[in-house]
Order: structure tokens, then C-alpha cells, then sequence
């Protein structure tokens, strides 16, 4: 069987969907489809998030990306059907290394100018509206109000839905197994599907002029199968899921101690996630739990919130996300013409998700976007492009 697409999406996660709900939503009668390995959408990463929604970034285009996501979410509910219970926790982040308190009064200088409120604060405010962080050696800390969570099964169901009404395939137990290039254009994929006795089928061919790589942890895996070197790799996050503790309230802002990585998290049931203190761990695309790295996690965690020692872990789970070497993610045409590239975000393509899906569709549609995704080509690794330091 062949098929022929105008546009072809790798990855049903939450940044294929959104690129697929927003070139729907902006031109008519396209032919979109989307393939993914899994037997359901939203199954790789975006599964395992945990939501968080930030301003607090150095680097401008990542708060450039929050701006233009931030309003999606708000009307997120009304405007696509899907609840995401969206609340405005905010994001509180301490240091007590100087270099980390200089990156903090550079964030706060950066939002204050674009007006998005937030503030400093000082190891004695941070002790009087959070007693439970041991605040002893911290320097500084800083708060921005309208740091948000939202539930990231809401939203990626929500561009699910949308996009089927909006007329978009979605091919599950469908893996692209070959980028077919031509004269360096892209001419369409190559791919095989699971049967429902788990045998795969002979390769299919689905010809499209336009590709979108958007494959999450398996972004660089999909850019080799077109000949490209993209520097992006997958590193495995892990998750303490821990039973709600009374001197820690449900409606508490995201802590992150930026030393360490370590964040603390509050589910609306008071549930804690806690983690964030593996960003050394190795590549690889392992989901296993990796029991060595409780330690020093236990360690970072009662170091910051004393507290919880007496924490009871009800669970620990993995996801994978895709970093790269200057900690922005990847998004816009490659070397190949018409395959596009749009992943590598990290920790922060859950939120990033509305502006990377308007962004990629307004470049394929050769509308202007709205900001200049130069800072984010997949071609600029080799020039000396300025990085994010924000990130744990
Ligand atoms: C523990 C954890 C916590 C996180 N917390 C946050 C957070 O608080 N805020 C935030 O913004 N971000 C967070 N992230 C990051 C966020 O989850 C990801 O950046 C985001 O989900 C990426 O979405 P995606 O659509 O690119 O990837 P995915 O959801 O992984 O989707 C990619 C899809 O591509 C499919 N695929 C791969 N290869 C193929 C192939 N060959 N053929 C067909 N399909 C293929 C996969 O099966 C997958 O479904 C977190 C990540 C983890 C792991």
C-alpha cells in the first residue's frame, strides 16, 4: 500500500499534535498525517511529564516561547473541550552559589522588562512563606506568580481530539522506519505497522513534500535515518511519586534548588513529584529505574526540605527527555528541504508545546511566525549559539 500526504508528522506526542492542530487550524484541506510506533497517541514522553509551566529562563527565546504558549493554556479549556486543570502556582527557585544568584537577578531584570511579574527574595522571605525549606546557606531566591502547572494528558488529548475533527490521520502501531530523500527534498517515509498478532507488516511508503520530525527522545534517531547528525540525546529523568505530608501544603509553588537540580512539586491531592537530581546520568533510552540514584537524591532532598525524612516514596517511575548541548530545543527546517525538525526542548516541551506547533506550522506554510527561530535551526551547532543555564 502507498499513500500520498501533504504533510507527514513523526510522533504523536504533544508537539507532533500541536503542529498538526495548528497547520489544520490555519490552512484547509490538508492532508496530514501522523505515524506513531505505539499502539496509542501520547504514549512516549509527554506520558511521564509533569506539567510544569515557566517564565523563568535566562535565555530570552525560551521566555519568548512561554509568552506565546502561556495564552493557549489559559484558554486552553474553552477553546479545545479538554480540561487540563491549569493552576498558577508559581515557580520558586533558590541558590547559594553566587554565579546562580547572578543568573537569577538576570531572569528576574529579563520578565520584569516584558512585564510579566516576578521578584527576588530573600532567604528570610523564602523561610516566612515556606518554612518547611531549610534556608541556612541559600543566597537568594526568585518567584514568578505566574509559573503554572497543567495536566499534560489533558492537553495533549485535547489537540487529540481536535485534530480528528480537524480531519488529521493518526496512524498508530505505525513506526517510520526510512526518511526517503531526493535531490536533498524530502520526497515522504518509509513504514511499517504492527499487526494486532504483533507481527509487523512489509514496509508501506507514505509520500509527502513536507516531513516533521517530532519524535521526542527519538529525534536524532529519526534525523540519522535521513543522513543528518543532530545533537540531541535522550537522558532518562526519574520521578519520586511520594503520599501527601502535612507540613507541606497541596497549593505550594514548584521548588527547584538550582545547586542541586532537586524540585519539589505539589499534585492538586497534595501528591508530592519530587527529583531532578540526574541531569549527569548517561545517555541511553532506558525507562528501567535506576536504584543507585536514590542517595543522592534522598541526599539533595532532605539537604533542602528537611522534612522529607519522614517522606514515604508510594512510587518511582522514568521518562526520557531529548537534550541538547546548548539546552534550546530544536525547531525548523534541516539541511534537506522540507524536513523539518521540532524536539530536543528538554524539560520544557510540555509548555513550549502551543508556540513549537504554531512556530513549525507558520514555517511550513511560509507564514511569518511569531519570533524569529533562528536561535533554535537545527543547522546552528556550528556556530557558537548562546545557551540556556536555567535548567535542571
Ligand atoms: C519526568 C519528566 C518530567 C518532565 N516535566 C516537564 C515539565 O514539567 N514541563 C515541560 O514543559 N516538560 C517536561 N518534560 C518534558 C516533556 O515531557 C517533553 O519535552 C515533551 O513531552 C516532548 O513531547 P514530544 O511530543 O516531543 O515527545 P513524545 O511525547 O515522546 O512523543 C514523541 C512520539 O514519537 C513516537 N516515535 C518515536 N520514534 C518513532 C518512529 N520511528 N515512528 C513513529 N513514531 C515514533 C514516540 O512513540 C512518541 O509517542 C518532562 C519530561 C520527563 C521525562
Amino acid at each position: 500500500m502507498s499513500m500520498q500526504a501533504d504533510i507527514i508528522i513523526i510522533g504523536a506526542g504533544v508537539i507532533g499534535l500541536s503542529t498538526a492542530y495548528h497547520l489544520a487550524c490555519r490552512k484547509d484541506n490538508l492532508r496530514i498525517v501522523i505515524l506513531e510506533k505505539e499502539k496509542f497517541h501520547g504514549a512516549g514522553s509527554t506520558a511521564q511529564c509533569t506539567g510544569g509551566i515557566r517564565y523563568q529562563f535566562t535565555n530570552p527565546v525560551n521566555i519568548q516561547l512561554t509568552k506565546i504558549s502561556y495564552p493557549h493554556f489559559l484558554r486552553f479549556a474553552a477553546t479545545m473541550q479538554y480540561p487540563i486543570y491549569f493552576r498558577r502556582r508559581g515557580y520558586l527557585l533558590v541558590t547559594g552559589k553566587e554565579n546562580r544568584r547572578q543568573e537569577l537577578h538576570n531572569i528576574i531584570e529579563q520578565l520584569n522588562r516584558l512585564e510579566v511579574p516576578a521578584r527576588l527574595l530573600a532567604p528570610k522571605d523564602i523561610a516566612a512563606a515556606y518554612p518547611f525549606v531549610l534556608t541556612e546557606d541559600l543566597l537568594e531566591g526568585s518567584f514568578c506568580p505566574p509559573d503554572a502547572y497543567a495536566d499534560p494528558y489533558g492537553v495533549m488529548e485535547g489537540y487529540y481530539r481536535q485534530c480528528r475533527g480537524l480531519g488529521v490521520q493518526v496512524l498508530c502501531n505505525t513506526e517510520v522506519t526510512g526518511i526517503k530523500v531526493q535531490s536533498n527534498r524530502v520526497a515522504g517515509v518509509l513504514c511499517r505497522h504492527t499487526r494486532q498478532d504483533g507481527r509487523p507488516t512489509e514496509e508501506d511508503t507514505i509520500s509527502a513534500p513536507a516531513v516533521i520530525n517530532a519524535a521526542g527522545p527519538h529525534l536524532h534517531l529519526l534525523a540519522r535515518l535521513a543522513g543528518l547528525a543532530l545533537p540531541a540525546a535522550p537522558y532518562r529523568r526519574q520521578v519520586y511519586v511520594c503520599a501527601p505530608m502535612p507540613a507541606i501544603p497541596a497549593d505550594i509553588p514548584l521548588i527547584v534548588d538550582l545547586d542541586t537540580g532537586f524540585y519539589m512539586h505539589a499534585e492538586k491531592n497534595g501528591i508530592l513529584l519530587l527529583g531532578g537530581t540526574d541531569r549527569d546520568s548517561a545517555p541511553g533510552l532506558e525507562t528501567v529505574v535506576d536504584r543507585s540514584r536514590l542517595s543522592n537524591f534522598i541526599e539533595s532532598a532532605i539537604g533542602r526540605v528537611p522534612v522529607l525524612e519522614d517522606a514515604q516514596i508510594t512510587r518511582i517511575y522514568t521518562g526520557i527527555r531529548s537534550l541538547t548541548p546548548d539546552g534550546l530545543g530544536i525547531l525548523g527546517e534541516t539541511e534537506i528541504n522540507g524536513f523539518y525538525c521540532a524536539g530536543g526542548f528538554g524539560g520544557n516541551g510540555f509548555m513550549h508545546a502551543p508556540a513549537i506547533g504554531l512556530i513549525t506550522s507558520c514555517l511550513i506554510l511560509g507564514e511569518q511566525p511569531p519570533l524569529d527561530p533562528a536561535p533554535l535551526s537545527p543547522n546552528r551547532f556550528n556556530n557558537a549559539p548562546i545557551a540556556e543555564s536555567a535548567l535542571f
